[in-house]
């Protein structure tokens, strides 16, 4: 880790929570027959709790449909209505609110989204479509207003703040159209940004210089981040703290630095064996995960990873038995029973059957 990630991490505010979740629960039902009677739940998200601190950036990580999009997209009311627990943003539960009351408080959570092409209006220009937000909060009185705050957002988001404003969004590559796209996000000056999937349509390259921005800009203006990924290795440099989540659920809560050294959950550990080592002698044994995800319609009974844990023992099967998370390190939580092991570990809820 470089040094100048090292000081960006420091300088969230641990101590100022800005997003308190728990227990988020977001199923969709399945209906059938003439009466469209609910003969299922899909449990998309399925009791996620944590907090998001001032200037921070949590990575919220998985694989494609274990709920992490659905944690975001529920937390900026996109999805209504949530199926039960609770979402405190600056002590307002986001859930309790309605018409002027959650506009207002739209406006100090945004989003950045992953398909650059799509998530851009074709018929506007940039100066529209950054300044959107601008004229609809009422936070500039004149088209000169808005047009030259416009240009001072491109320049923050390194675009030419003369030569782009007036162009399309099919005249810029995919890296410049989600610098658009993060200059329409950071545009009011919000509180706290979900970065769902925001580099993960761009090449290698290209991401690592999103990143840098995002960054930068968590550095200038203080924001945080709940940045959603399917891969640990796009998280690492950006994150203050990392969730795993599998199956609707959180499976493992860490600070970056004590995720990547000691992943505590068998599906962590699996994940980040799969990332291949940027020096190419280095031996690669990647753990194969067996078996497919379960269906989250129909979950695993006990633990939901135990279909494909190597580890997985007869109370790791049972909707009996719950299963528990235990705190192992000061902000590094785990839901397996092997954090009981750990010496010091301290068990601090449990997940119960599906
Ligand atoms: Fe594996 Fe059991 Fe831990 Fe689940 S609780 S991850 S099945 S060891």
């Amino acid at each position: 880790m470089s040094t100048q990630t090292e000081a960006r991490r420091k300088s969230a505010d641990m101590s100022n929570v800005v997003l308190s979740v728990r227990d988020l629960k977001k199923w969709y039902p399945i209906r059938k027959g003439l009466f469209s009677r609910v003969v299922a739940q899909v449990k998309a998200v399925d009791g996620v709790s944590f907090d998001i601190h001032a200037g921070e950036t949590l990575g919220f990580v998985g694989e494609s449909g274990c709920g992490k999009t659905t944690v975001g997209r529920t937390i900026l009311r996109l999805l209504d209505p949530v199926t039960a627990g609770s979402a405190h943003f600056q002590g307002t539960n986001l859930f309790d609110i309605q018409g002027e009351e959650l506009r207002a408080m739209r406006r100090k959570m945004q989003i950045i989204f992953q398909d650059p092409y799509s998530s851009l209006n074709p018929r506007m220009t940039v100066e529209a479509i950054v300044g959107e937000g601008l004229t609809v909060h009422g936070l500039v009185s004149s088209g000169k207003e808005r047009r030259e705050r416009v240009q001072e957002l491109l320049k923050k988001v390194g675009l030419d703040p003369v030569r782009h404003i007036s162009r399309y969004p099919h005249e810029f590559s995919g890296g410049q159209r989600q610098r658009i796209g993060v200059a329409r996000a950071i545009a009011l000056e919000p509180d706290l940004i979900v970065c769902d999937e925001a580099v993960s349509a761009l090449d290698v390259s290209i991401q690592a210089q999103i990143i840098n921005l995002l960054q930068g800009l968590q550095e200038e203006m203080g924001m945080s981040y709940l940045f959603i990924a399917h891969g640990l290795n796009v998280v690492e440099h950006i994150s203050h703290r990392v969730a795993v989540m599998y199956l609707g659920r959180i499976a493992e809560t860490a600070p970056s630095e004590k995720l990547y050294s000691g992943p505590a959950h068998p599906y962590t550990q699996a994940l980040l064996s799969a990332i291949p080592d940027t020096d190419p002698d280095a031996p690669m044994n990647p753990e194969v995960l067996e078996g497919e995800v379960p269906n989250p319609i129909n979950p695993p009974p006990g633990c939901r990873f135990h279909p494909r844990c190597r580890f997985a023992q007869d109370r790791c099967r049972s909707n009996d038995i719950p299963i528990p998370v235990y705190e192992i390190a000061p902000g590094h939580s785990v839901a397996c029973i092997l954090g009981e092991q750990v010496a010091g570990a301290v068990k601090i809820g449990e997940q119960t059957g599906a």
